[in-house]
């Protein structure tokens, strides 16, 4: 049995001077500290001043993407993608890809990601690292069929589907079309059919160019989120990506679908200079999640930094500074990741799944600590991460990553000296 000691912060509360006692990958128990006697306990981390929060869910990650930090700045993002990313990513091999993703993936985990929902190319790949690492990956071969692309043909989306479907407790297969103008309406039918049937997820960019919006109206008269409507995976298991462009009737469609829409703020605001409709979509039902999207824009996978920007962006994108308060993001960072990929996780109570981070707060930005929520999202930062807990092992702690015995500089390392 392990224990994490501290004060207990999720969406719904906050426990001061808890232990929170893990045993067989779950959370057994939510107890005062003093209390800590009755179980019979092997390790214990933590202790006063430390915050301990649910895993943070990254719901929308490129994590191999890494390779590609800082190429391509300050262009718009259709020229980004043709001229930069898609003529580099031609050049892949699945070492290449290992090697990469597993340093996006670490750096998401050291900061605090307990899951990821990762949607590239070779996803074999991707998910041999995620069990190499011991973080909870949902991933999906990215499938395309409207671009001519040898790396993303739809059988082999749901070719990957199948290999890893109910292979195992971390690593979950997810569909993942590319967008609603890279995917044409016949495939992304095929899609939605084979989604129903296994009752799988469906992870796609939406509405994230205005090229795309205009694309989809001039071959089928349809903006993207009714494409997806016709297209017949609008419904509970599709999780959206980005949504920049929704028009107000859209907002009214897609928040009755039962939909998830993930909020990628800072990489939207640097490529596209503009926001998702975040509070009307979250004022009108639908399930919103964050992700840190591609290191290549954002520079960092760092989910505190994306609730810092999220809770700012929104202010200033309605100009209004009474929405995205600091607790709702929290919530969407790990309540609304764990809904949108239909598992009961982002709580912090008996039964849940024992994804953790222990929060160092022993620290000036940390003060007076009246208002946590405040506090995380506004004054934290990844590196106070001091250990990160997957499915009850610690998997992350002070710098190492305990599954392949390797710190982080031991990672720079092996790609930056070989
Ligand atoms: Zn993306």
């Amino acid at each position: 049995m392990i224990a994490l000691t501290g004060t207990v912060v999720d969406a719904q509360q906050t426990l001061r001077d808890v232990a929170v006692i893990v045993e067989s990958g779950v959370i057994k128990d939510v107890i005062p500290a003093d209390r800590l006697g009755e179980y019979s306990i092997d390790e214990v981390y933590g202790g006063k001043g430390y915050l301990i929060l649910p895993g943070l869910v990254n719901a929308h990650t490129h994590v191999a993407m890494a390779r590609f930090r800082g190429l391509g700045e300050d262009i718009p993002i259709e020229q980004w993608l043709s001229d930069v990313i898609w003529p580099a990513e031609l050049e892949w091999t699945p070492r290449e890809i290992r090697r990469w993703a597993l340093l996006g993936m670490a750096e998401a985990l050291a900061n605090g990601s307990t899951t990821i929902n990762d949607h590239y190319f070779f996803a074999d790949e991707i998910a041999k690292v995620a069990l190499e690492l011991g973080i909870r990956a949902f991933i999906g071969q990215t499938v395309m069929d409207e671009v001519d692309f040898p790396l993303a043909k739809p059988e082999e989306g749901f070719r990957f589907f199948k290999r890893w479907d109910g292979k195992s407790d971390l690593v979950k297969p997810t569909l993942a079309p590319h967008a609603t103008n890279t995917v044409s309406l016949e495939i992304m039918k095929e899609i939605g059919e084979f989604a129903s049937e296994r009752n799988a997820l469906i992870h796609v960019h939406l509405s994230q160019s205005r090229g795309e919006v205009e694309t989809v109206k001039r071959r089928y008269g349809l903006t993207p989120v009714e494409y997806l409507e016709r297209a017949g995976v609008l419904n509970g298991r599709l999780i959206g990506v980005h949504g920049i462009y929704l028009s107000g009737k859209e907002v009214g469609l897609y928040s009755r679908s039962g939909a998830t829409l993930v909020h990628c703020s800072l990489s939207m605001a640097k490529l596209e200079g503009r926001i998702a409709p975040i509070i009307e979509l979250a004022e009108k039902g639908t399930n919103i999640a964050l992700g840190n999207d591609s290191p290549n824009p954002v520079g960092l996978m760092d989910m505190f930094t994306e609730m810092r920007f999220a809770a700012v962006l929104n202010k200033v994108w309605r100009k209004r500074t009474d929405v995205a308060s600091a607790r709702e993001v929290f919530s969407w960072a790990t309540l609304g990741g764990a809904r949108a990929l239909g598992f009961r996780a982002g709580l912090i109570k008996p039964g849940y799944p024992a994804d953790l981070v222990l929060l160092n707060a022993r620290k000036p930005q940390f003060l007076p600590g009246e208002n946590p929520y405040s506090h995380i999202v506004y004054s934290a930062r990844g590196s106070d991460v001091e250990l990160v807990m997957v499915n009850g092992e610690v998997v992350y702690r002070n710098g190492l990553f305990t599954r392949i015995g390797k710190t982080l500089e031991e990672l720079w390392e092996r790609v930056e000296l070989s």
